[in-house]
């Protein structure tokens, strides 16, 4: 037999089971299997079908939710502030955008901007998209300093003394063109943070906190 073909069959057989030689080197196999010391005529067992090879299936859906860019839509009601921004794209989230939206967020009272978790912006994203809504969201209270959150504890009960608005993690919200209790559904749907609903008041309070929810006034 060729030298060449022997090294051929000799490799197979390494595949095939023959592993601990594969610390020698091919010569020394070559030269054994010449010299009779290895059974040339040894049963080899079916390979292994390649597992490892097969391309793993993926989900379309999952590649097009990566690759989509992310926009979400606001309007400030306490300063008419409106902006419109691709915030996430090419699996990141777009500095100069995330930082024109902490603007729109900022405690209106005394203007102090405070960076958001843009977290919230992948659950408003959610909500648009489950609602179909064409409108911005209509942003009631994005961060809340300190001073504005003491102030607005001590006028109502239902303002926590601790909020998730002071580090820029909540916001106040509603649709004008998706009923509330269909924003809140959707909210409460992605099963994600917090979600309070105040139907008198007219607004969803979502956060990127622990998932709970409850109903205010
Ligand atoms: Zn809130």
């Amino acid at each position: 037999m060729h030298r060449r073909k022997l090294l051929q069959w000799g490799l197979g057989a390494f595949g095939a089971g023959l592993l601990p030689l594969a610390a020698r080197a091919d010569d020394d196999i070559i030269g054994d299997i010449l010299e009779g010391k290895i059974p040339t005529a040894a049963p080899v067992p079916p390979a292994a079908p390649p597992v490892a090879l097969r391309p793993t299936p993926v989900d379309p859906p999952l590649v097009k939710a990566v690759v989509d860019p992310r926009w979400v839509h606001l309007h400030n009601i306490h300063t008419g502030e409106k902006l419109e921004a691709v915030y996430w794209e090419n699996g990141a989230y777009v500095p100069d955008a995330v930082h024109a939206l902490n603007k729109v967020l900022r405690d209106y009272r005394n203007d102090e901007v405070h960076p958001m978790n843009p977290g919230l912006y992948d659950i408003l994203d959610q909500i648009a998209k489950k609602t179909e809504a064409k409108s911005p969201f209509q942003v009631i209270s994005g961060y809340r300093s300190p001073a504005t959150n003491k102030l607005l504890s001590e006028r109502s009960g239902e303002v926590a003394k601790r909020s998730l608005h002071m580090d820029g993690k909540a916001m106040d919200i509603y649709l004008e063109d998706v009923a509330l209790e269909h924003v809140r559904a959707a909210a409460l749907d992605l099963g994600r943070g917090g979600v309070g609903y105040y139907p008198s008041s007219k607004f969803v309070h979502v956060d990127v906190g622990p998932v709970r929810k409850w109903s205010g006034t």
